[in-house]
């Protein structure tokens, strides 16, 4: 377990100091932003859809080095996989800071995203962790078909 903490520790400095995907997307097929006051976390996630894919994803906003770090290493896992499989992963991610479940047993679902478990340490800290992962849902699950023109 320490060697997960010390991976922990490590994503974590990394991704905040050199967040990845962090810029507002022009393009983005959809768009949702997630708040944790507790905190003052903001972050906003870019998404463009093609078809059921993600083609890309960005993310910008303001906050803790977990909720950056957490939102960052999303972006990485979800560029190019489809939207089943993001909401799949975003139920492991979930799951996983929840405390339930076995993470080894994840392991091979979560891959780098395990490092994040070090975080259930901190249950302050779970919050933080899960922001960027919940707007990505709320991106997905916007209702964006087309407008009526009644
Ligand atoms: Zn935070």
């Amino acid at each position: 377990m320490s060697e997960l903490r010390e991976l922990y520790q490590q994503v974590i400095l990394d991704h905040n100091k050199n967040p990845r995907n962090f810029h507002p997307m022009a393009d983005a097929t959809r768009t949702a932003e997630g708040r944790n006051p507790l905190c003052g976390d903001e972050i906003k996630v870019y998404v463009r859809l093609h078809d059921d894919t993600i083609e890309d994803i960005s993310f910008e906003g303001r906050g803790c080095a977990i909720s950056k770090a957490s939102a960052s290493m999303m972006t990485m896992s979800l560029k190019g996989k489809s939207i089943a499989d993001a909401e799949r992963l975003f139920q492991s991610v979930h799951t996983m800071l929840a405390g339930s479940g076995d993470v080894e047993d994840e392991d091979e679902t979560l891959g780098r995203l395990a490092a994040l478990s070090g975080v259930r340490e901190f249950p302050v800290r779970v919050k933080c962790a899960s922001l960027g992962w919940h707007a990505l849902k709320a991106a997905l699950d916007a209702d964006t078909g087309p407008v009526s023109t009644e």
